[in-house]
């Protein structure tokens, strides 16, 4: 577990990126914040500043959302068939394949992340979701239905119901996967003719604001995708009250999660949430060692915990409970951190010193309560924001390092005799955004699944997030599901339609 000290410089094409004054995307235009006002934007691994963006404001936010209003009701976008539509989808797909290594390079200087795992998670499973998305633009269904009203018993009906856009799209996403929780938002928003205002996370604009160029090179009318830049509380707050947006859809935690849920019903702004989650490992007596604690590794370390369904509650069989520790702390111990750009990196920095200051405060709380960092148990070096990959056992179920969200390379681990308390202690969370079941005792397994309260249940696998399947929280976790055909349904609303014929 070493800091790799690495002289990686961005390549020629990141660094004109990062180099330009940095602009909104309105309409057709790039502009600065009415505000004139920008925000820093600080390399992880380093705290030093590597750009500005505009501080974007209220007014900006109402620039934006009139854009989309006119893009939805009346232009080319408007009058697009679903063919089109789908056209669009893999023209914007292909651009980002052939600007794929910029996009990673982008994301992991912004956010810390190794660049391989931008390159071949964020970024490839952004442009394979496009796709999937493209494929839906034409396959919107209503249905046909056999209607009968008892007050016209006369008359011949013919009843069906039609799925159309919502409308304008406000979008707010976390840091954690800047492009990925952009592009599963924009996916269906496109797909099914809705036009879109986003504002990404202040930490993490830069790849948005390279989306957006995409964007307009891919051909999309002006107006139908609008980035706004700055600061949740200030233009994030516009976005959630602006009586013009149809309906918002918020990736970030569950505190915030609950302030735009309560202020979306004042126009009854639809909404989808994305939240917080606190997801259990469960490893059944049966299963494979090694393969158990690579998943469990996997689970928490894998973008240095920074992961909404992140596996941070260990729950082992107590015959099997020290070998798995044993092995997860090795993996741990071979972990090299150091900056993203580096590929030979495995742990990259946490995003700020804010997340910095909030993971080590739970680890210490945890220490301070008798848990026992077996490897690991606070920051690791002096500059920028990285912390060693921890492992804390003798933890109790009911303390705050394993009731909170950590948002970090924080494991708790507890040792299970029998398969009732088990399903306590993992349901024992405000969170229910998914869990992991590691065996291959298929019977243990299947009476299992149903018992866990959570959106997604793996079994050999943890985060393992396919287009095709939706994905969201049970509880506290959220509202509403993300990709899959579950996400056209968020991005439409119904018609009913009843004739006399
Ligand atoms: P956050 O503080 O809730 O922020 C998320 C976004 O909301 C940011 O863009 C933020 O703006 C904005 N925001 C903050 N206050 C706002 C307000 N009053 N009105 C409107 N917008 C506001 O969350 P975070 O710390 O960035 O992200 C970590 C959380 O996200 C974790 O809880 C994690 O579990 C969750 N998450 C969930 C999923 C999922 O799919 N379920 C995926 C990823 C992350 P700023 O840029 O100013 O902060
Ligand atoms: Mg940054």
């Amino acid at each position: 577990m070493s800091i790799i000290q690495s002289n990686i410089t961005p390549s020629a094409k990141a660094a004109d990126f990062l180099g330009r004054q940095h602009k909104m995307l309105i309409g057709s235009e790039w502009v600065d914040a009415r505000s004139g006002d920008t925000l820093e934007v600080l390399n992880p691994a380093t705290g030093a500043e590597i750009a500005r963006i505009p501080h974007g404001v209220a007014a900006d936010v109402d620039l934006a959302v009139t854009a989309a209003r006119n893009a939805f009701d009346n232009s080319d976008w408007s009058r697009m068939n679903p063919p089109q539509r789908e056209k669009l989808l893999w023209r914007l797909a292909d651009l980002m394949e052939q600007n794929i290594e910029e996009l990673a390079e982008l994301e992991s200087i912004d956010n810390g992340k190794s660049s391989v795992v931008a390159q071949h998670v964020d970024i490839t499973v952004a442009i394979d979701f496009l796709r999937y998305m493209a494929g839906w633009a034409t396959k919107i269904e209503g249905r046909s239905v056999q209607a009968s009203v008892s007050y016209m018993p006369d008359a011949v009906l013919h009843g069906y119901t039609r799925r159309e856009p919502v409308g304008v799209v406000g979008a707010i996403i976390a840091w954690n996967f800047p492009l990925l929780l952009a592009v599963w938002k924009l996916g269906p928003a496109l797909a099914t003719g809705c036009t879109f205002v986003i504002k990404p996370a202040q930490e993490t604009s830069l790849s948005v604001l390279r989306l957006g160029e995409l964007i307009q090179e891919a051909g999309y009318p002006d107006g139908v995708v609008n980035i706004v830049t700055g600061e949740g509380a200030v233009a994030g707050d516009a976005l959630v009250k602006h009586p013009g947006v149809d309906k918002l859809t918020f990736t970030g935690s569950t505190e915030v999660g609950k302030l735009i849920g309560k202020a979306a019903m004042d126009n009854m702004t639809r909404l989808t949430l994305e939240l917080g989650g606190k997801s259990p490992v469960i490893v059944l007596p049966d299963a494979d060692v090694a393969q158990a604690a690579a998943g469990a590794a996997m689970g928490i370390f894998f973008n240095s915990g920074q992961v909404c369904s992140a596996g941070s509650r260990l729950y082992v069989h107590k015959k099997i409970f020290d070998n798995t520790i044993a092995d997860i702390a090795n993996i741990a111990n071979g972990m090299k951190l150091g900056q993203g750009i580096d590929p030979s990196v495995d742990l990259g920095p946490l995003i700020s010193q804010k997340q910095l200051d909030r993971v080590c405060g739970y680890i210490d709380s945890g220490l301070s309560q008798g848990a026992t960092a077996v490897t690991g148990g606070g920051r690791a070096g002096d500059q920028g924001y990285f912390v060693k990959p921890t492992i804390l056992v003798d933890v109790d179920q009911n303390s705050r390092v394993v009731q909170e969200e950590i948002f970090g390379p924080v494991l708790t681990a507890i040792p299970f005799d029998d398969i009732d308390d088990v399903v306590r202690m993992a349901n024992d969370s405000p969170y229910g955004l998914g869990a992991s079941i590691w065996s291959n005792d298929l019977s243990a397994i299947h009476r299992l699944i149903p018992r866990i309260k959570a959106g997604s249940v793996w079994v050999n696998c943890h985060t393992a997030l396919s287009p095709a399947l939706p994905f969201g929280g049970f509880k506290q976790s959220g509202i509403g599901r993300e990709m899959g055909a579950e996400a056209i349904e968020h991005y439409t609303e119904v018609k009913t339609v009843l004739m006399s014929v």
